[in-house]
This record gives structure tokens, C-alpha cells and sequence, in this order.
């Protein structure tokens, strides 16, 4: 039986009390021996894409604010606020890279997509760069600026049908979504798509979804998921 592939959420930052997003909860998924890893990006009002979860850093809000002014505060870990160019180097394993929409416009979510591209296909690490978002013209704007890149929509609206009729390779939907229409992972199958799911932190759904055999399941709590895949593999 085929078994799904484990993305820690944000990087592996639960178990460990690691800054979610920060370097070192990446290189903590990886030490984890996780298959990749999830991570947000946001654009400064300076025009550089950080790293990031929330629209505020530590209560700084990033897009009226400059790179300069978002280094004033850290981590609790001492990091400061990653940059997409920096966190990039410390990947070895896959990424799947959520493209933040702007709480500004879409003008501008479409202005971290193509920087956020930009960034990735100077890094020599695109091809294991998985983007994600729930905005429709951002996983188009993707495929404008690099076509050979790999999107995937993360908002649960859309058919398999539907996201392969845009020409898009997958579809990354929250565990509701999926276990309400539990079809939709066959179907994509059939056509071809990815299937990943989000955020899946208890044993029953990370079970459910082994079994439905997802290619990926996204979750805070890849130390569970990883007992889970093994307790599978043993039987
Ligand atoms: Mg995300």
C-alpha cells in the first residue's frame, strides 16, 4: 500500500517549543526525517519576502513595515525574521512554500508571487519547491512567471475536474473538506493531481487519511504522524 508523504506544518515546532517558520523548526523536520516541510511567505513594505505565519511579527505588522524595522525583535530562539533568500539554503528536503494572500490588495499578493518566484529560481532549489495558496490568480501568476513550477490550491472550492481544467498539479485541502467528499482524493488520483491535506493532528484523522492514501498529509505533529506511518507499516 502506498504511504502518504509527512509535511511538517510550519516546520517541526509543536513538540520542541521551536518558533513556528523559524530555521530552526526546519531543520528540525529534517532531523525528524520528515518528507518536507510547510512555510509562509509575506512581503515587506520594503519589498522583501520573509517568512512568516501570521501578517504581524511578535506584534510588528509586516507589510506596513520594513525589513529593517521587523529585525527590532526575535524569536524567543534569537532568530530574527527569516528571509525567503535565507531560509532556502537550510532546506534538504522538499518545500511546500503557502504564497501569504496581502491584507493590502491582490495587487500586491500578486507582487510577493513573483519575487517569492524569483527568489526560488535563483536558489537552484526550485524543483523541490511545491507553491500553495488560496488564491486562485496566485497559483495562476505562479505558472505565468515559472511554468514549469508545481501549484497546488489550498481554499477546498474547487473539483479535481476543475483544478486540472486550470491546469494546475494538485489540491491541498483542509481535513473537512476531504472527509466530506472523500471521492475527491480518487478522482484527483485518476487525473493525475496531488493530494494534500491540512492540518491533520490526531491519530484517527492521520489514520483515515493513510488509508484514503493521500500523497501528502500536513500536520503540527509529525513525531504522532511518524509513530502512525510506522504502527502502519508493521502490520
Ligand atoms: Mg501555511
Amino acid at each position: 500500500m502506498k504511504t502518504s508523504k509527512i509535511i511538517a506544518h510550519r516546520g517541526a515546532w509543536k513538540k520542541s517549543g521551536l518558533p513556528q517558520n523559524s530555521i530552526a523548526s526546519l531543520l528540525k523536520a529534517q532531523d525528524l526525517g520528515c518528507d518536507g516541510s510547510e512555510l509562509d511567505v509575506h512581503l515587506t513594505a520594503d519589498n522583501i519576502v520573509v517568512v512568516n505565519h501570521d501578517h504581524d511579527f511578535y506584534g510588528i505588522p509586516i507589510e506596513d513595515s520594513t525589513y529593517t524595522q521587523l529585525c527590532s525583535v526575535k524569536h524567543p530562539n534569537g532568530e530574527t525574521i527569516p528571509t525567503l533568500a535565507e531560509f532556502l539554503p537550510h532546506a534538504s528536503i522538499p518545500l511546500f512554500l503557502e504564497i501569504k494572500a496581502s491584507v493590502i490588495d491582490i495587487q500586491r499578493s500578486l507582487e510577493l508571487t513573483a519575487q517569492t518566484v524569483a527568489i526560488v529560481q535563483k536558489s537552484t532549489f526550485s524543483e523541490n519547491v511545491h507553491y500553495i495558496s488560496f488564491q486562485e490568480e496566485v497559483l495562476s501568476k505562479v505558472l505565468s512567471e515559472d511554468s514549469s513550477a508545481t501549484v497546488s490550491l489550498l481554499n477546498g472550492k474547487l473539483t479535481p475536474a476543475q483544478i486540472k481544467a486550470n491546469g494546475w498539479q494538485g489540491l491541498d485541502y483542509h481535513f473537512d473538506v476531504l472527509r466530506k467528499n472523500p471521492q475527491w482524493i480518487s478522482e484527483a488520483r485518476e487525473l493525475g493531481l496531488l493530494t494534500n491535506v491540512w492540518t491533520v493532528n490526531d491519530a484517527e484523522n492521520m489514520r483515515w487519511f493513510l488509508n484514503a492514501g493521500v500523497d501528502f498529509i500536513s500536520t503540527d505533529e509529525p513525531e504522532l504522524l511518524i509513530d502512525s506511518c510506522y504502527a502502519r507499516c508493521d502490520i
